[in-house]
């Protein structure tokens, strides 16, 4: 008796779906399985904004893009990374990765041309109207029901089966009541995400942002790092992360960066200001948490009213989470700071942003500083999003092993396998790094093992 099936596909967020469906597609046989109720991953949390260098939506809309171009901004962002000719290849295949989810996917995906995207030199995202990851997620759901792909939710693998000679051969499973089965299947691709929702890796692999709020999917729990681990796999870029620098505390919504970037500032407990925000979101979260404790983004009326364009914004401030005072002194007094050190380094920074002094921490990026009255005030702390590091792969998703030989019929994309910020911390990550590798990789690793099957039965 043959496997249960071609290729198992364990998750079901972005990577898994897309890899259904191409695997789907090329001729294998394929089922998914999800751990959680439901399917949808941190790709449902996500703005779902896919980064493709060269797609007819850029030609349309005038843009010029090259993947060299492309490449050049990921490698200036991450700095060095574990896995060039895979960032190479994922970017060389961009385009056609989202011109698949368009146009045999079914999935409603615009070019974003309105924000500045961290990281990027040229407008490059592609995103659901709505800006949602749930859109991007129900069209490649209905892509999958389509092709009555069978997804089983409830259904989580609790480890990897091999045979004697260290080939995968399907995983074991338990169901959400309890019951365990195996599956056995000719391929098994992982798309079970990182390991931000493990407190113990985050610790071991990424310390600096250690005991940050998580702020993702409850499935994350890094199985496919621990598994990889018993198998031998290989890690790469494993200290890398998304994390975001302004939470709103006590709310637990995201303060709009929009703040920051049009020209706020974060001070701490004391205070004071302690570097340069415009290292982005992501880049600036090490700088937050190294406060040991909540800071206070502050910023004036006219970066409210821009930033009031934002519904997520409007909320937090109607909630009472951000407020507002007419002086320094005042605006300190509403979080029991010391109003000098606030009203000193307010000046400071309205100094350098008129370019009477350079910038204590080197900022140059001042948008609409310097900051004039009335400010508002929202007290944040630092979030992690998700992890960029998982399991060594080649080109096309395979699992390799430290000496450079694949671990057989294991695949692996998105957040399971090392992305595309760079090897260590929050600064190398480029938006849309996340789901490029989920989407990309998948449909590269789907690829793959039908080729792979075809091939063994031909
Ligand atoms: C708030 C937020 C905003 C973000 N915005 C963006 C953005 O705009 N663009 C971008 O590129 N990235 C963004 N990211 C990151 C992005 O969401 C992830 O990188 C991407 O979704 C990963 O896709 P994935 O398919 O690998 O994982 P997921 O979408 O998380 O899917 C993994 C699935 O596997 C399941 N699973 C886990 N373990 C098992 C198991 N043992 N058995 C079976 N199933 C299992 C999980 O429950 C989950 O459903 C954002 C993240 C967050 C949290």
């Amino acid at each position: 008796m043959g496997p249960d099936v071609g290729v198992l596909v364990v998750g079901a967020g972005a990577c898994g779906l897309a890899a259904a469906i191409t695997a789907h597609d090329a001729g294998a046989d394929v089922a998914i399985i999800e751990k959680l109720d439901r399917p949808g991953g941190n790709s449902a949390l996500s703005t779902g904004s896919v980064p493709a260098a060269g797609t007819r939506f850029q030609r349309e809309a005038g843009i010029e893009d090259s993947v060299e171009r492309f490449i050049e901004d990921l490698i200036r962002k991450g700095g060095p990374t574990d896995c060039p000719d895979l960032l190479r290849r994922l970017v060389e295949t961009s385009a056609e990765t989202v011109e698949w989810l368009v146009d045999a996917a079914g999935a409603r995906m615009t070019l974003v041309t309105t924000y500045k995207h961290v990281g990027h030199s040229v407008p490059r995202l592609h995103a659901p109207v709505s800006r949602r990851g749930q859109d991007l997620v129900d069209d490649l759901l209905a892509a999958a029901e389509k092709r009555g792909i069978p997804l089983a939710v409830g259904n989580g693998a609790r480890t990897l089966v091999s045979d004697a000679d260290g080939a995968v051969i399907g995983a074991d499973i338990e169901t959400s009541n309890g019951e365990r089965h195996r599956i056995t299947a000719r391929k098994v691709i992982l798309a079970v995400n990182g390991f931000a929702g493990n407190r113990d890796l985050v610790a071991r692999f990424c310390s600096e942002v250690s005991g940050a709020q998580y702020f993702g999917a409850r499935g994350s729990t890094g199985e496919a790092v621990l598994w990889g681990e018993q198998l031998g796999a290989a890690l790469g870029n494993i200290g890398a992360y998304q994390g975001y620098a302004a939470v709103a505390d006590p709310h637990g919504s995201l303060l709009s960066w929009t703040t920051i970037e049009k020209g706020g500032i974060i001070v701490n407990g004391a205070g004071r200001r302690f570097g340069d925000e415009s290292a982005g979101y992501s880049g600036y979260t090490p700088n937050v948490m190294a406060q040991g404790g909540p800071c206070f983004a502050i910023f004036d009326q006219r970066i409210f009213d821009v930033t009031a364009a934002e519904e997520e914004f409007v909320e937090l401030a109607n909630y009472g989470g951000v407020k507002k005072a007419d002086t320094a002194e005042a605006l300190a007094a509403l979080h029991h700071l010391d109003g000098v050190a606030v009203a000193a380094n307010l000046d400071d920074y309205n100094k350098a942003a008129r370019g009477e002094t350079p910038d204590a921490f080197g900022r140059r990026d001042f948008a609409l500083a310097p900051l004039t009255p009335p400010f508002h005030i929202c007290r944040v702390v630092p979030g992690l999003f998700h992890t960029q590091g998982g399991l060594m792969v080649d080109i096309d998703g395979r699992v390799m092993r430290p000496n450079g030989k694949p671990i057989a019929n294991l695949f692996a994309g998105g957040g399971a396998a090392a992305g595309l910020s760079g090897r260590t911390g929050a600064g190398g990550y480029a938006s849309g790094n996340g789901l490029l590798s989920a989407i990309g990789l998948g449909r590269l690793a789907a690829l793959a093992a039908a080729r792979e099957i075809a091939g063994a039965t031909a």
